[in-house]
């Protein structure tokens, strides 16, 4: 037998009395609250239709007193109306209120007409109002006595709410599962979450083009991710999309994937996005931090955490340290599953010092200088971060564009001249590629002197002992 069968069958024994009672006293469709009346069904208590037959009879009466009155006196102006604070009245012209019959007695002067009240009016007015209070107390009443009848059934009346719940969140998720093709994930109690060709519902629905479904593996091997890839090239997607199936999976309800091992997770931690809190005093920056420290003070090994950028609101050293930092203490420490995105090229160096840690990155490629994203998840850390094709496509302008490029290509000059200085103590141990990169460095430090040799100003002597010079700095860094 089926888990929820067992709870569900106790929750679901039929009330045929109390349907009958409820059905026959309340309206299909009641208003919210008791105070204006409107709950109790027709034809339940015939006191109270009898007193909402003369409040509801009153706007035929008024229009026959109406006709009447004005056939009588002759008087074309003549109407009857209803106000909050004076109640009813008759409403005569300033003309024609100077030949209003001596019966009529006024009541309210405004700037064009005069309001009389009349006794056959105030005796009609004296019962309608009344019939529409006491129609309303008889209602309250009524009500009153229904819920103290429902009192007496209360056990299994809760009982049916609750299998009425459960059942309204299961024919939800059935239907869900059905319509968007989820799939029933296996729940363990190990420190896991194994997703294969996972799907984010809500980007999914809005895009035009099929959703690229992506997987990631987390065992007791693999326990961070640091994923770099592209600006708008899907690391957000993928990072939510991993806590949100998570989460389904433990609330019991089918995921967006083609298979699913989801774990014993005890909280997901995000440090997504950011945004100032300047109302309680706190900078983009600071909120950042607070949230960081939240994880690290808290996460545990069966905790998911999303990072999503760290360190941006500060000096690039100073980030870049702390990122790194951050990255070591919970695959150190924690040891808890996370997702860190990161433009810091030099977090992808993590996975040399920490052996649970692995790079991923999204892809993207270039075509006629456009940038087309692929959105598939690969091994390994990206090789380029795309930044000026994505300003591209926002609309940067042309030549911002242009002096971007320049200040890049400088840049990265600029970096692989420095290489052979370290600036980050955790980066002691640095890529693989650096003795390459050094000995590239030092090629274009000499291709820079030939190239600035001023061949008419040197004597024979002097050039050929520069050319001396140089071919011993070529030696040295073959
Ligand atoms: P990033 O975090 O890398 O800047 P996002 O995750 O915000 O990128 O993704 C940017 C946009 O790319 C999304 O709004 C969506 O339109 C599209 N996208 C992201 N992931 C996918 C995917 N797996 N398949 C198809 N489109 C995607």
């Amino acid at each position: 037998m089926h888990p929820w069968w067992s709870t569900l069958r106790p929750r679901s024994k039929a009330q045929p009395i109390l349907a009958d009672l409820l059905t026959r006293a309340i309206v299909p469709v009641p208003p919210v609250v008791l105070r204006e009346g409107g709950v109790i069904q027709e034809g339940f208590d015939s006191a109270l239709d009898e007193l909402k037959a003369i409040s509801e009879h009153a706007a035929a009466f008024l229009i026959k007193l109406e006709t009447e009155e004005r056939e009588r006196t002759g008087l074309s102006s003549l109407k009857v109306g209803y106000n909050r604070v004076h109640g009813y009245y008759i409403e005569l012209s300033k003309v024609q209120a100077q030949q209003a019959p001596i019966t009529y007695v006024r009541r309210q002067t405004l700037k064009n007409a005069e309001r009389f009240i009349t006794p056959a009016l105030k005796n009609f007015e004296d019962k309608a109002l009344s019939s529409k209070s006491r129609a309303l107390a008889r209602e309250k009443q009524l009500y009153d006595e229904l819920l103290s009848d429902l009192l007496k059934a209360i056990t299994p009346l809760k009982r049916l709410a609750e299998g009425l719940a459960i059942l309204d969140v299961l024919a939800n998720f059935a239907e869900r599962a059905i319509a968007l093709n989820l799939i029933t994930p296996a729940l363990t109690y190990q420190s896991e979450l194994i997703i294969e060709n996972g799907r984010h519902l809500v980007v999914e629905s809005m895009l035009e083009k099929p959703f690229v479904p992506n997987s990631v593996q987390f065992d007791d091997a693999l326990r961070q991710f640091i994923i770099t890839g592209p600006n708008m090239g899907g690391k957000s997607t993928f990072m939510r999309q991993t806590a949100i199936i998570a989460l389904l999976g433990r609330t019991g309800c089918p995921v967006p994937a083609e298979q699913a091992i989801i774990g014993d997770i005890d909280r997901i931690f995000t440090r997504i996005g950011s945004s100032d809190d300047l109302a309680s005093g706190r900078s983009t920056f600071m909120v950042e931090m607070s949230e960081t420290a939240l994880i690290l003070n808290n996460a545990t090994k069966h905790s998911l955490v999303l990072l999503d950028e760290i360190g941006r609101g500060t000096s690039t050293f100073d980030g870049l340290s702390l990122a790194w930092a951050t990255g070591c203490y919970i695959a150190e420490q924690i040891n808890a599953m996370t997702l860190f995105a990161t433009h810091y090229f030099e977090l992808t160096a993590l996975p040399e010092r920490v052996e649970t840690v692995k790079n991923l990155h999204l892809t993207a490629t270039e075509v006629e200088d456009r940038i087309i994203f692929l959105y598939a998840v690969q091994p390994g850390p990206a090789n380029q971060s795309y930044g000026i094709q994505v300003g591209k496509l926002a609309g940067l302008p042309a030549s911002v564009i242009a002096s971007a490029q320049e200040k890049l290509a400088w840049l990265e000059r600029q970096e692989l001249l420095q290489f052979d200085q370290p600036h980050l103590p955790a980066l002691a141990n640095p890529p693989q590629q650096s003795e390459l990169f050094q000995a590239d460095a030092k090629l274009l430090t000499l291709q820079d002197q030939i190239l600035n040799i001023e061949l008419d100003q040197l004597s024979p002597r002097e050039a050929l002992s520069l050319l001396y010079e140089l071919k011993d700095q070529l030696q040295e860094s073959h």
